[in-house]
């Protein structure tokens, strides 16, 4: 537990009003002046930068305040879930850089909770209904009309039990029976209307197999699960914060005398413009073959980020930014994006590649002659050191970079204009050579030997910088352009239309033959780096040594700093 002085001695930034609930509770010394957390996935998908907001939020206070945050695996519906889901929960996690104190399932509570279920059924807080669910769904009211009873509401106790048990047995098929607490049907909160608690599934579960045939419904095994741990604070998100009157609820029944209860807290979800945050739509994206799998680099997953080239330090700082409220509301998917420029910024090796390549041809530069230019490997780094890149007479440039009737404000190459080639010397285009359908071929300059850095000319002002590659010592690279998955700000309030059509198709364009510096070729998968000029790239994990393949992480252009600033 951290001392009174190490809390002081952490750096003052303004506490979330979650933090402000745990520092009084440990100040009065609330739960033995123990905090305890968990962060409790359903391994039915892979984990989205919403979860990183959970997941920062339930590890980072805990750390914070010298307390423990346990990751609990909530498995209760066995036909969603699978083990594959939960090895890529724990890798996901580990990566954002965060360490649990235990690994704990939901399952590993079903015999305590069936036991309970059966108590509580003794008890005259359960029974077993024979109604359908649409029956029981007809039958629940609205906030303002009381619902109505069951008929199998008033059944012996015992024979419910003998029901209950038969239900677990096998005996019944799915949707047959439900087991109900028996609360209050003309509650003002519709989760206190008699919830079902107990469903049979007959389907096996990727940890308990055939052991089970019902299983416990959220509300019956949350609330649960954090007393059986010592959870002291459930922190969640908004949408269960009319959950939480049950959640005490059946803690109340459970828990006994003197013993401790756990709490729950709710904060705002994280909901991204242009993005679709909801596990089962990003489920529908891949079966739908709409992207090329959860970890496709466009997908707002964990996973897909960390194959686009950001870092976890960029999701980290952006979810800093953003805070945790009372209030549901929408992100500009831009403040992220702008998080992760901050922080490649700061350490990506800067290199040059060529995109759309045309030929520059340095006509009054020696054919035999070569130098090497020294190119920075990252200004905002001093102690980031440079690395050459090959100048010669024959270079790639960008096909855009080259216009032969330039309009005035154009600062490229254009025929009499000047132009830096950056890191090199200054070069004054002359002309082009183009084939029969008149597309333009080639390039042509001349270049000025005195303007490299050092030499007398160097300082000569001239208003544009281009970027290049030398033809011989460039190899090729393709090279994946992403943009946003959808077109529309909010694409999961538009009604009517199918995913499909909700795809922006321009948020993956394939560049083939792009041209990049010869020591990328030997990058790891993974590895970052800025191409000047145009963005910030990865090596994707597809890449070979010979197909080198690079996917765009982010353009250099900075919306949110432009909007904002
Ligand atoms: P989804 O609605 O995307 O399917 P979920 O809430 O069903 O997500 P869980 O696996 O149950 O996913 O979530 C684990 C934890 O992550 C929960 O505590 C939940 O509140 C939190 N969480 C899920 N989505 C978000 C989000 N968009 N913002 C913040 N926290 C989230
Ligand atoms: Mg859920």
């Amino acid at each position: 537990m951290a001392t009174s002085e190490e809390l002081q001695a952490t750096p003052k930034r303004s506490l979330n009003f979650i933090e402000q609930i745990v520092e009084k509770d440990l100040k009065e010394g609330k739960n033995d002046g123990r905090l305890q957390t968990r962060f409790p996935p359903e391994p039915n998908g892979y984990l989205h930068i919403g979860h990183a907001k959970a997941i920062c939020m339930d590890f980072g206070i805990a750390e914070r305040y010298g307390g423990i945050c346990n990751l609990r695996f909530d498995d209760t519906n066995p036909v969603k879930e699978d083990v594959e889901y939960v090895e890529a929960i724990r890798e996901d996690i580990e990566w954002l850089g965060f360490k649990w104190n235990e690994i704990y399932y939901a399952s590993d509570y079903f015999d305590e909770l069936y036991t309970f279920a059966e108590r509580l059924i003794l008890e005259g807080h359960a029974y077993v209904d024979e109604q359908t669910a649409e029956q029981i769904a007809q039958q629940k009211g609205t906030p303002t009309v009381p619902g109505m009873h069951s008929p199998y509401r008033d059944r012996p106790a015992q024979e419910s039990l003998d029901l209950f048990r038969r239900m677990n047995a096998g005996e019944f098929d799915e949707g047959a029976m439900t087991l109900r607490a028996k609360i209050d049907m003309a509650s003002s909160n519709m989760h206190f209307r008699d919830p079902i608690i107990y469903r049979i599934i007959k389907h096996p579960h990727h940890r308990t197999g055939r052991t089970w045939s019902v299983y416990p419904m959220y509300d019956f095994a949350h609330g649960q699960s954090d007393y059986f741990e010592g959870v002291t604070h459930s922190i969640c998100t908004l949408e269960f914060e009319v959950h939480r009157p049950l959640y005490d609820y059946f803690i109340d029944l459970l828990k006994d005398e003197r013993s401790y209860r756990p709490r729950q807290f709710e904060f705002n979800r994280l909901n991204l413009t242009y993005t679709m945050m909801s596990k089962r739509k990003l489920l529908q994206l891949v079966k739908d073959g709409l992207v090329q799998g959860w970890d496709d680099p466009r997908m707002p997953t964990i996973c897909g980020y960390r194959r686009r080239g950001y870092t976890p330090e960029s999701i980290r700082s952006f979810i800093d930014k953003i805070g945790y409220t009372k209030y549901d509301g929408i992100i500009d998917v831009a403040l992220l994006e702008h998080a992760v420029r901050e922080d490649l910024n700061q350490h990506a090796t800067r290199a040059s590649a060529v995109l759309d390549p045309i030929k520059l041809v340095i006509t009054n530069y020696p054919e035999d002659k070569v130098e090497q230019m020294e190119f920075v490997n990252n200004p905002e780094d001093p102690t980031s050191g440079s690395h050459s890149i090959t100048f010669a007479r024959e270079l790639f440039v960008e096909r855009d970079d080259f216009m032969e009737d330039a309009p005035k404000k154009y600062y490229r190459m254009t025929p009499g204009q000047e132009v830096r080639l950056k890191s090199a010397y200054i070069v004054k285009c002359t002309g082009c050579k183009k084939d029969e359908q008149g597309n333009i071929v080639e390039v042509y300059a001349e270049y000025d030997p005195n303007t490299l850095s050092g030499m007398p000319e160097s300082n000569r002002k001239v208003k544009g910088t281009i970027h290049w590659v030398s033809c011989h010592d460039s190899v090729e690279a393709e090279v994946r352009l992403y943009d946003r998955l959808f077109t529309d700000e909010n694409p999961s309030e538009i009604q009517g239309k199918e995913l499909h059509e909700l795809i922006n198709p321009e948020s993956l364009v394939v560049r083939q033959h792009c041209r990049i510096e010869r020591f990328l070729a030997s990058a790891q998968v993974g590895e970052r780096f800025q191409f000047q000029r145009i963005g910030y790239f990865c090596v994707d994990r597809e890449s070979t040594r010979e197909r080198l393949v690079f996917n765009r992480t982010v353009s250099l252009k900075d919306n949110w700093k432009k909007i904002n600033q």
